[in-house]
């Protein structure tokens, strides 16, 4: 506990924690073809089929020479080998390659047997297939080796790792044409409010248009899940229920956006108590106290406050490594460091601040960080003017400039 804990206020940590406890993976392996798994969640730890590269071969366009051959030339005078034939990338050199002879090399073909070492043409003069180098090679200078890469049934990547940009070719490499990841994760997302308008639709006084659920999917889309989009919902009882009912029936994962905390218009835990059971419910997180997560026969449900910028706080926060648990992943901490601050910040202990940030390089080279300004969570402009979370741990109290924090870069999910 925190000197600063606030009675009825769950910690973050521990909601985490509890969520991470409470979930397992719920999405079966299945068979994708690798130009469509980028994204996904290995169901397998990738063993490599092969070495990579599969054999010894030249980093450089040039000649390939036996190192023991440059021990009968004298050190004083240059280095006289004679051409003997030519190895293509994909057209290996097959021959003998007798003592004080080379062989013309380019990038990526196989290294003949019989010599080690490769010297790059630049270094070489040519006449009458006399080659002169100016230069005594070291041994094995550009070559490549079997393996050196990847060898023979290295473990490349683990089970739960989600694939990036990056471990495709790699995969490619290893010549793997599918791979065994997890089905994704199928999440029902919806908005409720009297007061929300979609999009086209002309407003009148009291009425805004629902931005929390663009928020949810564009989010949703970057974590590689499917999005069943449920749309509007009214603020009412009945109408919630069967929203509930329906979202249930079709997703691993249902989450709503408003409605969830002590208004009178205020349904979304009283529906969630009925049809299935509340976990928690407020956390000593600001933005974002009154967020819910429960469970629904079927599903996994989180109840997102109304307010634009505690509904995506808490989704990236607390909604993302919940579904990450339960899509295979292996859920890891968030990058975090330390910058200074350049303005003072207000703050009351009892919460974590979830403060919206610039951080930079300044011209001493260090890490800082400004405030977005003001930070009330409707004011959604501060996410696009922000890179980072400037995270104020909950006991602390105003920050005065020049103090350091704790800053969250955005992942790719926001960013
Ligand atoms: P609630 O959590 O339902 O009490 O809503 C808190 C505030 O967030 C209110 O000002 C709502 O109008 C606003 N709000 C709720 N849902 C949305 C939404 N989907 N998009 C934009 N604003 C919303
Ligand atoms: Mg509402």
């Amino acid at each position: 506990m925190g000197c600063c804990d606030v009675k009825g206020l769950m910690p973050i940590d521990l909601a985490l924690t509890k969520m991470q406890a409470e979930l397992t993976n719920v999405c079966q392996s299945i068979t994708l073809p690798l130009s469509q798994a980028l994204g996904a969640v290995l169901a397998q730890d990738i063993l490599s089929p092969l070495n990579v590269p599969p054999f010894n071969n030249s980093a450089m366009d040039g000649y390939a020479l036996s190192h023991a051959d440059l021990n009968i030339c004298s050190c004083e005078q240059p280095i006289v080998l004679k051409e003997v034939g030519c190895a293509l990338a994909g057209s290996p050199y097959i021959g003998d390659i007798p003592r004080g002879c080379c062989v013309r090399i380019m990038t990526g073909a196989v290294l003949p047997t019989g010599v080690d070492t490769v010297v790059m043409q630049e270094q070489v003069s040519v006449s009458e297939e006399q080659l002169t180098f100016t230069r005594s090679p070291k041994f094995g200078d550009n070559v490549r080796l079997v393996g050196e890469d990847v060898m023979f049934e290295q473990r490349v990547l683990k089970q739960g790792h989600r694939l990036t940009p990056r471990d495709i070719p790699l995969l490619a490499s290893l010549g793997l044409e599918t791979l065994q990841v997890f089905r994704k994760l199928k999440v029902a997302v919806l908005s409720s409010g009297d007061e929300l308008k979609s999009l086209g639709e002309p407003l009148n006084t009291g009425e805004l248009y629902d931005s929390n659920r663009y928020s949810m999917i564009a989010l949703l889309s970057r974590l590689n899940v499917e999005v069943i989009d449920l749309g509007i919902i009214k603020d009412d009882k009945s109408a919630l229920k069967e929203a509930f009912i329906k979202a249930d029936q079709q997703a691993d994962v249902v989450i709503s956006s408003g409605g969830v905390s002590v208004g009178e218009a205020d349904f979304i835990k009283a529906v969630l108590a009925e049809l299935g059971t509340i976990s928690f419910w407020k956390l000593a997180i600001k933005p974002g106290k009154p967020f819910a997560f429960g469970h629904l026969p079927n599903s996994v449900f989180f109840g997102l406050p109304g307010n634009p910028v505690s509904a995506l706080v808490t989704l990236y926060q607390l909604a993302v490594p919940a579904m990450e648990k339960l899509s295979g992943m292996a859920v890891k901490s968030a990058m975090r460091f330390t910058a200074i601050m350049q303005d003072d910040i207000r703050k009351k202990a009892g919460r974590t601040d979830f403060q919206r940030g610039l951080y930079f390089v300044d011209k001493a080279e260090q890490i800082v960080v400004q405030s977005t300004g003001k930070q009330g969570s409707g004011i959604f402009s501060s996410m696009c003017q922000s890179n980072c979370f400037i995270v104020l741990e909950q006991d602390r109290g105003n920050v005065m400039a020049g103090e350091r924090v704790t800053i969250e870069p955005y992942t790719h999910l926001l960013d």
